[in-house]
C-alpha cells in the first residue's frame, strides 16, 4: 500500500509530501522545497529510507530544497518535465526575489514526460503532464489510493497563477479538464498550497474550472 504525509514547508506553506510503499518503507519526498532538516525528521520518525526526490515543478518553493538534500544524501532527482529546465537555471534568481536561502542548483537525473511511471518500493505512480502554471510542470496520480499530487495546477476553489513568464491560461484550464478529470470525481488531490479536495467537489463548485 502507498501511504503519504503532507507537510507544509517554506514561508510559502507548500504542501511538501512524504510518500512511502508500506511493504518495504521505502520512501520519495514530492517537491522538497525547504526546511530538509524538518523533512528528514519525519522521514526517521516514519521509520522510512528515503530513495528519491520527485518534482512537481522548479519554483522555488517546491524545488528550492532539491539540490542540497540530493547532493547530502545522494538521492535522484525525478522530474519535472524538459519545459521547466528556464526555472531551474532561475533557481538563483527566484530566491533573492523571494528572500529564500541561496537555493543550490542541481540537473535532473531523469526528467518525466505524459505517460510515464515512476516507482517507489512496489509502488507504481502515474505521471501526467500539465502544464499553464509552469510550461513542465507534472502531477503524481496514484489510483490505487485515489490521490493525486498535483503542485500548483489546482488548488481547493482557485486553479494555479499563470501570469509568469511562459504561463498560459487556456492551457492549464485544458491540463484541469482533460489530464486531472479524468482522474475521476473520488479522487481526492493533494494540492501545493491549502487544504486537499475532490476533483468532484471542484467540478462542482471552483469558481474557475466548475461545469468544466
Ligand atoms: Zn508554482
Ligand atoms: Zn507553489
Amino acid at each position: 500500500m502507498l501511504q503519504y504525509l503532507t507537510v507544509p514547508v517554506t514561508p510559502f506553506q507548500q504542501n511538501c509530501s512524504i510518500v512511502w510503499c508500506d511493504a518495504t518503507h521505502q520512501a520519495a519526498i514530492i517537491d522538497p522545497g525547504g526546511e530538509i532538516d524538518r523533512l528528514l525528521a519525519e522521514i526517521e520518525r516514519l521509520g522510512l529510507t528515503l530513495t528519491q526526490l520527485w518534482l512537481t515543478h522548479a519554483h522555488i518553493d517546491h524545488a528550492g530544497g532539491t539540490g542540497e538534500l540530493s547532493e547530502r544524501l545522494h538521492l535522484p532527482i525525478v522530474g519535472p518535465h524538459p519545459g521547466d529546465q528556464f526555472w531551474i537555471d532561475g533557481l538563483a534568481m527566484q530566491s533573492q526575489r523571494f528572500g529564500f536561502a541561496p537555493a543550490q542548483p542541481f540537473t535532473p537525473t531523469r526528467w518525466l514526460a505524459d505517460g510515464d511511471t515512476v516507482t517507489v518500493g512496489n509502488e507504481t505512480v502515474q505521471v501526467r503532464h500539465c502544464p499553464g502554471h509552469t510550461p513542465g510542470h507534472v502531477v503524481f496520480h496514484a489510483p490505487q489510493i485515489d490521490r493525486a499530487f498535483v503542485g500548483d495546477v489546482l488548488f481547493a476553489g482557485s486553479i494555479g497563477r499563470t501570469d509568469f513568464p511562459q504561463g498560459n491560461h487556456e492551457q492549464l484550464i485544458h491540463s484541469i479538464t482533460q489530464r486531472l478529470w479524468p482522474m475521476g470525481n473520488q479522487t481526492v488531490f493533494v494540492p501545493g498550497h491549502g487544504p486537499e479536495s475532490t476533483f468532484g467537489r471542484e467540478r462542482q463548485s471552483n469558481p474557475y474550472v466548475g461545469g468544466a
